[in-house]
């Protein structure tokens, strides 16, 4: 009966470890979506300053190389995918240097 007794207490043990994950889990998705609410709220009364989108349109910058094409962030010196330079002022700058030639 001994075993029994010991099986008993580690699934015991093992059910409430899972619904004290569970709960936890539970717990985290309320504090964040409450979290959501209350940061919407303030933001709406102009307490905190609103939230800064990042814009993915138009200020990713696709690589030069035609293989590649991987949209890079506009500030990036070089692709994230295959490491190539990018230029991403020198076309505006050959556009000045051709404008001041002619
Ligand atoms: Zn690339």
């Amino acid at each position: 009966m001994g075993h029994i007794g010991f099986a008993i207490l580690i699934v015991g043990a093992a059910l409430i470890f899972g619904w004290l994950m569970f709960a936890l889990w539970v717990l985290s998705l309320v504090l964040r979506i409450f979290g959501k609410v209350i940061g919407g709220i303030l933001r709406g009364l102009g307490i905190l300053p609103p939230r800064r989108r990042r814009v993915l349109g138009n200020v990713m910058l696709p690589c030069a190389r035609i293989r590649c094409a991987a949209n890079n962030p506009v500030n990036a010196r070089f692709c994230r995918r295959c490491g190539a330079q990018l230029s991403n002022h020198a076309p505006a700058q050959s556009r000045q240097a051709m404008a001041a030639c002619l």
